[in-house]
């Protein structure tokens, strides 16, 4: 079997490279996945969140330049601007909203100011503010439908030419002279001149198989579906607290319209600094007590809430050290990295694909500079900073 271009993963962000790549006219693109449907991986467990809320200016740009796309897709992405509001129970944590809000605004992020507790108490009635000196809301940022994105990128893809199969596993990438020949699969050998790398969690494996030590390192992030005793207003945004990462939404789920979503249901979730490097997806009942004290302490209305235990779920973050992905080729012609998203790899699934098609097709990205991307970072010591990782 043969084809100019391989990426493997059919997540989110390689059916958005496949998408951009045929957009541009390449020809020839295949997209393999080891599981037997697509969205089984990160995708298929993310919250559905979207937001331009960061510090660094490349993270800024990719979710502003990701949310535009979403909002004119001719795709229904399920883009809902209900905004983020971020809590500050300290005055270091609300300098920091102040400031990273200012250059928000610089790079074009219309709207997102800093709140007061009262304006808090409003937008979120029923919430336990006491400790809260003040926060940040972003109109713009808000919830997708994650597996919606990963359709709309596959059928673009599919409907260009692009072929796309499920059930095939890479063992191996091959490279002769310092170029990529071909990849080893379960089911045979493909020849090809270009790789992408968009296996999510499980890229630092393949990329062994070339003597590439990838700093892409699994985590769980576990995600607590309830019932709250009373409807959660139509209107409420993602609540994030900066100091322990706890969040909540109206919980969302992915395979069904709108319409049937029942306005009891919630997700939350916090970043357990305790959670191991691994590849374990398994929900574990330790962190709803946990979660659980948080969710009563923060949100006094959730008290009483029936956990709907086989909704709960648990997937992997794909981790960098420095909590940004790896964007763009190495020393090896023809390989290309698009992983390590750190959390964020549904939201900023539209600038990646343009970005990387930019890059194989053109030699760089010029829409959107993301050269500090790149992998050389790591072994340069030329790592970004990004606080607001949650
Ligand atoms: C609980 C949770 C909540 C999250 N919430 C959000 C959120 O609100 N917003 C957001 O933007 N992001 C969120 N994320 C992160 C987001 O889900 C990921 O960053 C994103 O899905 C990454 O997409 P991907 O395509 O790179 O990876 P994946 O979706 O994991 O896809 C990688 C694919 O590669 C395939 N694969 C692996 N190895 C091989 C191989 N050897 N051969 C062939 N195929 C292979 C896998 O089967 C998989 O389908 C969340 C993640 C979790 C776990």
């Amino acid at each position: 079997m043969k084809a100019e271009t391989v990426i493997i993963g059919g997540g989110v962000v390689g059916a958005s490279i496949a998408y951009h790549l045929t957009e541009r006219g390449a020809k020839d693109v295949l997209v393999l996945d080891r599981a037997h449907s697509l969205g089984e991986g990160s995708t298929g467990k993310a919250t559905g969140g979207v937001r331009a809320q960061f510090e660094t200016d490349v993270n800024i740009q990719m979710s502003l330049y990701s949310i535009d796309f979403f909002a004119k897709w001719d795709h229904d992405a399920e883009y809902d601007p209900k905004g983020y509001v971020f809590l500050a129970t300290n005055n270091l944590h609300l300098d920091y909203l102040n400031r990273t809000g200012e250059r928000q605004r610089e790079l074009g992020y219309e709207g997102v100011h800093l709140v007061t507790q009262d304006e808090i108490s409003k937008m979120v009635p029923g919430m336990n503010v006491d400790d809260i000196v003040g926060g940040s809301f972003g109109p713009q940022d808000g919830f997708i439908n994650p597996l919606s994105v990963l359709e709309g990128f596959v059928v673009g893809a599919h409907s260009r030419g692009a072929r796309v199969l499920p059930g095939i596993a890479v063992k191996k990438i091959d490279v002769e002279h310092d170029r990529v020949t071909r990849v080893e699969t379960n089911n045979g050998y493909i020849d090809c001149e270009r790789v992408v790398l968009a296996a999510g969690a499980w890229s630092a494996t393949v990329a062994a198989s070339v003597g590439i030590d990838l700093p892409v390192k699994p985590q769980r992030r576990q995600i607590v579906w309830a019932e709250a005793p009373e409807p959660l207003p139509a209107d409420l945004p993602m609540v994030i607290g900066l100091k322990d990462g706890f969040h909540f939404r109206r919980a969302r789920d992915f395979t069904h319209g709108a319409a049937e979503q029942d306005p009891r249901a919630v997700l939350f979730a916090y970043a357990d600094p305790e959670e191991p490097v691994s590849f374990s997806t398994k929900f574990d009942d330790e962190f709803l007590l946990k979660v659980g004290d948080l969710a009563g302490y923060r949100a006094p209305f959730l008290n009483g809430s029936r956990i709907v235990y086989d909704r709960c779920r648990a997937g992997l973050y794909e981790n960098t050290p420095d909590h940004h992905p790896i964007l763009g080729g190495c020393d090896i012609e023809g390989l290309y990295f698009a992983c390590g998203f750190s959390g964020h790899g549904v939201m900023h699934s539209p600038a990646t694909g343009r970005a990387l098609a930019e890059i194989m097709l053109d030699g760089e990205a010029s829409f959107l500079d993301v050269s500090r991307l790149n992998l050389g970072r790591f072994s340069q010591g030329m790592l970004l900073n990004e606080t607001s990782f949650i």
